[in-house]
């Protein structure tokens, strides 16, 4: 008895929104969790593209429009049917029932001013009723399993919607929460977590790879696995290039640089935790689940990679230069990253020459007649919208003689490894 409990292994699995968009997606997630025989916590996100369904209900919320109660339906019904295709009709679990009460009681009342805290007391809603249902239906069919609020384990500043961990709390609750004393399996919510106060906080959106990977790390699991609906980490997007090829093995650093330049596979802050502790994170198909992935773990030898395409869509190129004809200086840096930085601006590439800064940044949620009223006081503004970045991993000449023939390019950047070109979309 006691050997076998020490032979037990310790996983965290973390399932996104398309692995439980509906009943039989659900059913599947059943599937691979009853493969797994050790300790499991598995860690999973809203359903389908709830959040985003959320994100309009925050904003009419905090405008005070009435469509809030036809979001709020469309939330309850969406959710509705797949608890019909799980339990049949009449088999509302009543955990859920009192979170849509909450919920429904919670945009009854008046919004405060701060936004930010607005967004996070509503949007892990999608989180919490999605871990309910999956929950609910685990024991149903007769897989045991605890459902924990994860809020109660991962502790965080007051930063809404961009919190930052305190990870000596964290550490200390989730060892105590998380300890498998009567269960070997644990469900629980991705991208949530809670100040000092207990006032609800999010990671950021798609934060819950990196829940996955807080979870992992201080329990010291043997790998944390992200099940995707793509065999694993592809050299390019295929829906977008094709001839694109399945890497079976990365380092931690290149995966940081390929999430950072906007491969969406995995969150970018998901590689930290586990490279420090060296635990493996696998990128694993729900659809086919016994083939192997794509294993992110330690290397020390040299592995050749194919050329790697990351794009990064929507991007402006803002150019910049001195009104009266001076040079770029490091003050000139200095401060329109300073101002930036100010207005929460991510710049994506910074590239100078003698007259011009040129800064590419993300045009999502950016208010150009903001910033430029802003930097019109010193610099005369040349920019560009609707732009893509191109991140070239491994280029090899031909690729780059290949790009510079097909498209128009309006800013490039190269270093030992890495090519970056901004073109036109
Ligand atoms: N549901 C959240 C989002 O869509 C968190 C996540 O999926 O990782 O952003
Ligand atoms: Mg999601």
């Amino acid at each position: 008895m006691f050997g076998a409990l020490l032979l037990m292994t310790m996983k965290v699995y973390k399932f996104g929104g398309a692995s439980v968009k509906d009943a039989t997606a659900v059913k599947n997630v059943h599937q691979i969790v009853a493969r797994e025989k050790g300790r499991l916590v598995v860690v999973i996100s809203a359903m389908g593209s709830c959040t985003n369904l959320l994100e309009t209900l925050v904003r009419a919320y905090h405008d005070q429009n009435d469509k809030k109660w036809a979001i709020l339906k469309d939330f309850k019904d969406y959710h509705m049917a797949i608890i019909e295709g799980l339990f049949g009709e009449k088999g509302m679990p009543q955990g859920v029932y009192e979170l849509f009460n909450e919920l429904e009681h919670k945009i009854k009342t008046r919004p405060s001013y701060d936004y930010n805290f607005e967004y996070d007391q509503i949007i892990g809603y999608g989180e919490l009723v999605s871990t309910r249902i999956v929950s609910d239906y685990l024991n149903a069919v007769g897989h045991a399993n605890l459902w924990i609020d994860i809020r109660e384990s991962l502790k965080t500043n007051d930063t809404y919607r961009d919190a930052k961990v305190d990870w000596e709390w964290s550490d200390e609750l989730i060892k105590e929460n998380f300890n498998f004393s009567d269960t070997n399996l644990y469900i629980t919510q991705g991208f949530m977590g809670s100040t000092t106060t207990n006032q609800t906080t999010t990671l950021g959106r798609e934060g819950s790879d990196f829940t996955a990977a807080i979870i992992g790390s201080i329990l010291e699991v043997e790998s944390v696995s992200i099940w995707k609906d793509v065999p694993g980490i592809m050299s390019a997007d295929p829906k977008k290039m094709k001839d694109t090829v399945q890497i079976s093995e990365l380092s931690y650093k290149e995966a940081v640089e390929m999430t950072h330049s906007g491969a969406k596979v995995i969150h970018p802050k998901t590689m930290q935790p586990l490279h420090n502790k060296g635990i493996p994170l696998l990128v694993k198909s729900f659809v086919s689940p016994d083939d192997p992935g794509t294993v992110i773990h330690k290397i020390d030898h040299k592995i050749e990679l194919p050329p790697i395409f990351i794009l990064k869509e929507n991007q402006v190129l803002i150019t910049l230069s001195a009104k009266d004809f001076s040079i770029i200086s490091i003050n000139d840096i200095d401060r329109v990253v300073n101002f930036l930085i100010s207005k929460l601006i991510k710049v994506t590439l910074l590239q100078l020459s003698a007259i011009d800064l040129n800064i590419v940044t993300d045009a999502t949620a950016l208010d150009l007649e903001e910033v430029f009223g802003e930097l019109s006081e010193h610099y005369q503004i040349r920019y560009n919208t609707g732009l893509t970045l191109v991140t070239i991993r491994h280029y090899t000449e031909d690729v780059l003689d290949w790009m510079v023939k097909e498209k128009d390019i309006y800013l490039e950047q190269h270093s030992r490894l890495t090519a970056r070109m901004l073109i036109k979309e």
